[in-house]
């Protein structure tokens, strides 16, 4: 099976828990569901730097420690999510408590190790399940603010809801984590995708110099006091491609996190397929042709 189709997989796993539960209302609550299950669930101030949370099993009994540290409350839902995952997916629970009673995770997309992204996948699909999520766009303004209402509904992280609804949404969007002057990284809506010759931003290449983004990350102290910046940019500066074409570029630092999260956005985008003349027929021919890039 391919490490992708896995990691989708995960997510249905992810929502297939919420319909055996018959959890039907966002918020989904991770700590409800582990203790439906007999799982216990403390915090724990004092974890490693970089550790999320623990999964421990003593005989039949399982346990769940998430670190408290960071005063993120959507962290900490998805930090327990994530040990819900290594408990409910298949295989997890033999694999990362194989050799010890006590697995130490690192959630949110930092770990490169294939059952860490499963179960940061699984939590993706608890805490923001597709059905509910969709209905939940739309009701702000197109861009961050719409994605800090769904935030708000999930009570998960920014940046987890900000990846979903990248994920989700039929309109142009684009979600950049930053640090400083480097790009960690940069997820494009299907919409936005549709735009020809696009550069890819991999995680370490450059802030574009005339991007919000850039002179927002020049002090750092507007990042730690989590402020935020807005303009619009033209969309070539950001993602390269041949078309050029007016994008909202809204900018907040995400605090102690040391972080920036961009999101650009625009309705035009996608919608203006027919009426821009130079189109010629392989774009046409790129746009019909189905992609399969998940
Ligand atoms: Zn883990």
């Amino acid at each position: 099976m391919s490490p992708l189709l896995r990691l989708k997989l995960a997510k249905q796993r992810g929502e297939a828990v919420l319909s055996e539960e018959k959890i039907t209302e966002l918020a989904v609550d991770p700590f409800e569901i582990a203790a439906r299950h007999n799982i216990v669930v403390q915090a724990k101030p004092d974890t490693e730097s970089g550790v999320s949370g623990m999964l421990l099993r003593h005989g039949n009994s399982f346990g769940i420690l998430y670190a408290s540290d960071i005063p993120n409350e959507g962290f900490q839902r998805f930090s327990v999510a994530h040990e819900l995952g290594h408990y409910f997916l298949d295989g997890h629970i033999d694999h990362v408590l194989l050799n010890d009673d006590v697995h130490s995770s690192r959630a949110g997309f930092s770990s490169g190790d294939p059952y860490e992204q499963e179960a940061d996948n699984f939590a993706v699909g608890l805490l923001m399940p597709a059905k509910l999520f969709t209905r939940l766009m739309g009701r702000s303004r197109l861009g961050l603010a719409d994605i800090e209402s769904a935030r708000d509904i999930c009570k998960t992280s920014l940046t987890a809801t900000a990846i979903r609804y990248a994920e989700l949404t039929d309109d142009a969007i684009a979600v950049i984590l930053s640090t400083g002057r480097t790009i960690d990284y940069c997820i494009l809506s299907e919409t936005m995708k549709s735009l020809p010759d696009l550069t890819w931003l991999k995680r370490g290449s450059p802030v574009p110099t005339t991007s919000v983004t850039a002179q927002f990350n020049a002090d750092s102290s507007r990042v730690l006091r989590a402020e935020r910046e807005e303009n619009e940019i033209d969309v070539l500066d950001w993602l390269g491609g041949k078309r050029s074409s007016i994008v909202t570029e809204e900018v907040v630092g995400l605090g102690r996190y040391g972080k920036t999260l961009t999101v650009l956005s625009s309705r035009k985008i996608g919608q203006d397929v027919y009426d821009d003349e130079e189109d010629d027929e392989q774009d046409l021919v790129e746009q019909w042709t189905p992609r399969f890039k998940k």
